[in-house]
């Protein structure tokens, strides 16, 4: 292929303009993102070369190399991974592939710390490379084909760039930054090793420097320099973290490696670090992030665990690791017992695989239930015993954390109760509600439970679009006089959710707004012959009432729920309730 110039797609062009404007002020990630697309580019080799042992063209050992040249102001990060065609360099470095680009676009709010944020998690990749290149040229060749079929890619970070074939005798890809002027300490040993240990310890691959050492001049009265020795260094541990011993780990290490595989800049909330035996042996390395993702709701977001067999990665949206409701978690599970050439068909039939995600999900559900445990709310915490519990620094740690989980992934947790009949208990322990006395999201039905009336016997709740509405709804006034406290649920989710809930630990949850509510032992024995004199007395309107509405309401009751208002709308035990045929309604439906 000659040198052709080609424009990149529309997205690839706004989202370099935004990298090079938001991420100025923390420009160092460019090397976590190219030193991570080195590992992944060897990750892919190794993976492929599985079928195929001459993809390894007889150098099999995997690394990164990077080197610097101070004269001419280039920083290159070369890999001897899996490599480039030249149409995958056009396709992969021209266009961005992931699902949610145009979702992520619409996210971006013009202020600069803000949408640094987003294009953090977006993950910006290899255009990250232009906070600190004003040109940027790339070198590849793919594994397998010959050394006449290689690529260089150039692009000065605007609208277009440029390919063309080369001959390049090796494997894997090099990239070339061409530094601006205000970039150039990257042209220092000591600062690359900085970077590289902050972002890319973990990378389980060796990252190579040159040696450098001190040269005195020869000239008399010129000062000395750092000269190249020739000799290679692996300045990363190389050690995949989730390998090493937990007492070995700290916090803050724990921290960036979530960091490194969730492209987040806040720590992560909380994490569970367990070697798991057994029957089906295997390792987890957890995370619950801090902060929702803007495609939380994305049906196509990829999961956020990522799967190893012995240490060697296999892919990254092992949706089979994880039921959908806990799409939030981020982490890695290592497998010793899975093949390696195990193909997405196989993980959803394997009863290892299922034997991970059920363990993984317990994990992520006792971690939540020690979060919740752990902050304080007015209600007594789940499980005290009256005992006050002594605090130490570690409780104190977790202490408010669950409100923020929640706040941020209480939504999706309750898809659970659909979707994990297996564990819908512990859920249904782990969620949270506004009531009619607590204008926060913190009451459980333990909490509620607690607080009931003598004689109640159901735990009573309304679904409304949010809270004033639920608060002032008519069918609410009977509850309001009695005391009795009501969940108000404001979630698109509860109505479908509660469906999939009866009871909770043997107590019937009711609707206030579904059929005769009846108060029973609430009720006491003057109300209720009022009431059902009035329904004797109103008979004959009652019966006016129902042929005029007869094609709107399938009955007309006489009720004692209403205090202030005159009438109100319930629908059948059995039916609907209005908030779910609303929300069907605007669904299409
Ligand atoms: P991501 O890594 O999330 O896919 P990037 O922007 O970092 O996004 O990279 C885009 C694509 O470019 C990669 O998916 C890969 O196909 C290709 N690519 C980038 N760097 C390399 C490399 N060093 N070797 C081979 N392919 C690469
Ligand atoms: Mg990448």
């Amino acid at each position: 292929m000659s040198k052709q110039t080609l424009s990149f797609q529309a997205e690839v062009a706004q989202l370099l303009h935004l990298v090079t404007h938001s991420l100025y002020s923390n420009p160092e990630i460019f090397v976590r993102e190219l030193v991570s697309n080195a590992s992944d580019a060897c990750d892919k080799l190794r993976f492929e070369a599985l079928n195929n042992a001459a993809l390894f063209e007889n150098a099999p050992n995997l690394e990164v190399r990077v080197t610097f040249d101070k004269d001419a102001k280039t920083l290159t990060i070369q890999d001897n991974g899996i490599g480039m065609s030249a149409q995958e360099a056009i396709d992969h470095l021209g266009t961005i592939a992931k699902s949610g680009t145009k979702d992520f676009m619409g996210k971006l709010s013009g202020d600069q710390k803000q949408d640094a944020q987003l294009i953090g998690q977006f993950g910006v990749g290899f255009y990250s490379g232009f906070i600190v290149a004003d040109k940027i040229t790339v070198e590849s060749r793919r594994a397998g084909l010959q050394a006449s079929e290689g690529v260089r890619w150039v692009s000065g970070g605007s609208g277009d760039f440029e390919v063309e074939t080369i001959d390049r005798t090796a494997r894997g890809t090099s990239v070339i930054l061409h530094l601006r002027g205000d970039a150039e300490e990257y042209l220092n040993a000591w600062k690359l090793k900085q970077v590289i240990g902050k972002y890319s310890d973990h990378i389980s691959l060796p990252i190579l420097m040159e040696k450098e050492e001190w040269k005195e001049s020869e000239k008399e009265g010129e000062p000395g320099a750092m000269v190249k020795t020739g000799e290679w260094e692996t300045v990363n541990k190389a050690s995949a973290l989730w390998t090493r011993p937990k007492k070995e780990v700290t916090d803050e290490q724990y921290a960036d490696f979530y960091k490194a595989i969730s492209h987040d800049f806040e720590a992560p909330l909380t994490w569970a670090h367990n070697r798991v035996e057994g029957n089906t042996e295997y390792t987890q390395l957890l995370y619950i992030p801090a902060k929702a993702p803007f495609d939380l709701w994305n049906r196509d977001k990829k999961a956020g665990v990522k799967l190893y067999v012995k240490r060697v990665f296999i892919m990254d949206d092992a949706e089979a690791l994880l039921p959908s409701y806990l799409r939030f978690v981020k982490g890695v599970i290592d497998s010793a017992d899975l093949p390696l050439n195990v193909s997405r068909e196989l993980l959803q039939e394997s009863r290892d695989v299922r034997a991970i995600r059920e363990g993984s999900t317990k994990r992520v559900l006792s971690m939540l239930e020690d979060l919740a445990k752990h902050d304080r709310h007015d209600a007594p915490a789940e499980g005290t015993d009256g005992v006050t519990d002594v605090v130490d620094a570690d409780d104190k740690a977790k202490e408010g954390k669950y409100s923020k989980f929640y706040a941020e992934f209480g939504a999706v947790l309750k898809e659970g109760l659909g979707e994990d009949f297996g564990n819908r208990e512990r859920l249904a322990k782990l969620l949270r509600f506004a009531s009619t006395t607590s204008d926060t999201v913190s009451v459980g039905f333990a909490d509620y439970k607690a607080r009931m009336k003598e004689g109640q016997d159901a735990i009573y709740y309304i679904t409304a679009d949010n809270l004033a509405a639920a608060k002032n709804s008519p069918q609410l006034e009977v509850f309001k006089k009695k005391g009795i406290e009501v969940l108000l649920m404001t979630d698109r989710v509860d109505e479908w959710a509660l469906n999939y809930l009866q009871d909770f630990d043997g107590t019937p949850l009711q609707s206030v707004a579904k059929g005769a509510v009846d108060l029973g032992k609430l009720q006491d024995e003057a109300e209720k012959k009022a009431a059902e004199e009035a329904a004797e007395a109103f008979k004959p309107v009652l019966a006016k009432l129902k042929e005029a509405l007869k094609d709107k309401a399938e009955d007309v009751r006489v009720t004692s729920r209403l205090v202030d208002s005159p009438a109100c709308l319930v629908v059948q035990d059995d039916g609907m309730s209005t908030q779910l045929a609303r929300m069907l309604k605007q669904a299409g439906q």
